[in-house]
């Protein structure tokens, strides 16, 4: 039976990317039937809103989406599409594994981590406002519920549980927000007594940015508000090989949309240059989701392997702070089609090599 999927292509470098994803999931030869539908810059191009209503019924009639970035506009213009879709899906949590690839790029091979999001409230519910009519000062009003801290934390705890994953590590700012910070807190507490197989402990986020700097390998799945998620699977996307590798997974209670942490990067827009693969990761996700197992693991292992060749890969991973074997960058959609080409050739029943060095922080 074939699968139908919503299909976002997005702005700035979205279509590539997300064209990329599509010619791997071909070669994976899963039944998929695309539903193309257009927001943000391209829609408004198309004279209408930047989420049209046609985006959010076709994500709730298939419940499952493949989406590449939306640019927002700072400081005037729309709101965040990106957050809108969120809140109005209630895809309350956003899921970004940080792993390295073939230990490349990245100073912690064999670093797997997990960032758990609330992604519906927290600084991102757009109350905000001017306090005077010269602009000097403003405010946002930072919402933080029992129910959405609950059920994010819980989603953490389960997929720890499923996952077979170490350690939950929940993070807040309780010393100094002492209601929107302690509440956050006082969920994690309670929530991680229920699961008492799975160690829990708390830090601090000024506190965890410096230990996920200096030892990353310490920590497993992480969960916390809005804004301290965002900003810590971008450092942690930055640990495991850069915003190019990292793909991330909005999830709601019945609806799944999969989109990478890197933005709409416009000055690469149109040139075949960006790297593919957090969107083709994105595609891997998803078939996860779809339970289609198999042809998940075989793209992740056909991009592990195209990135550990180092033969066709995009400017990005062939720079010298990437690698230091002497690369030609190859465009998007060569190295799109390369990682297709190695889908059926995958030898599942091969172990990939560990990584170089032991999985361990510097002291
Ligand atoms: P960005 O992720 O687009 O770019 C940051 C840097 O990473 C740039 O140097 C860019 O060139 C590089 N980069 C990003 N993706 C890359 C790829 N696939 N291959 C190679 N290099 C890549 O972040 P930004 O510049 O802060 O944001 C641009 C726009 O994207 C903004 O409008 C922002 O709001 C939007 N954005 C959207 C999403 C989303 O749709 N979920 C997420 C983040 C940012």
């Amino acid at each position: 039976m074939s699968h139908r999927v919503t299909l976002i292509p997005g702005d700035g470098i979205g279509p590539e990317v997300t064209a990329a994803a599509r010619v791997v999931a071909e070669a994976t030869r899963v039944p998929i039937e695309w539903e193309v539908v257009e927001a943000g810059e391209r829609a408004i191009e198309q004279g209408g809103s930047p989420l049209p209503d046609d985006v959010l019924d076709s994500v709730r009639r298939n419940r499952v989406a493949l989406k590449g970035p939306i640019t927002t506009p700072i400081g005037s213009g729309f709101r965040s599409v990106n957050v809108a879709l969120r809140q109005q899906l209630d895809l309350y949590a956003s899921v970004r594994p940080a792993r390295a690839i073939a230990g490349e790029g990245t100073h912690f091979p064999g670093l797997d981590l997990v960032v758990v999001r609330e992604a519906t409230e927290g600084l991102y519910s757009g109350v905000e406002h001017w306090v005077d009519a010269d602009h000097t000062a403003a405010e946002t009003v930072n919402i933080v519920t029992r129910k959405a801290s609950e059920r994010i934390v819980e989603f953490a705890f389960e997929l720890a549980e499923r996952d077979h994953r170490k350690r939950v590590t929940g993070v807040h700012k309780a010393n100094i927000m002492k209601t929107t910070g302690a509440l956050f807190q006082e969920v994690f507490r309670e929530v991680a007594a229920r699961y008492t197989r799975i160690p829990s402990d708390e830090r601090l986020i000024d506190n965890m940015c410096q230990q996920l700097v200096r030892r990353p390998y310490d920590y497993d799945v992480i969960v916390t508000t809005n804004l301290f998620g965002d900003i810590l699977s971008d450092l942690c996307a930055g640990l495991a090989g850069g915003l190019g590798i990292a793909p991330g997974a909005l999830y709601g209670s019945s609806i799944a949309v999969f989109e990478p942490v890197h933005g709409s990067a416009p000055k690469y827009a149109g040139q075949d240059k960006a790297n593919p693969v957090a969107e083709i990761l994105c595609l891997e996700l998803l078939l996860r989701h779809l339970g289609e197992d198999a042809a998940a693991q075989r793209v992740y292992r056909a991009v592990w392997e195209t990135i550990a060749e180092k033969k066709v890969v995009t400017y990005d991973l062939a720079l010298p702070e990437y690698t230091d074997r002497p690369v030609r960058p190859s465009s998007c959609s060569a190295m799109a089609r390369e990682i297709a080409r190695k889908v059926p050739l995958v030898d599942l029943d091969r172990p990939l090599p560990k990584p170089a060095t032991p999985l361990r922080s510097p002291a």
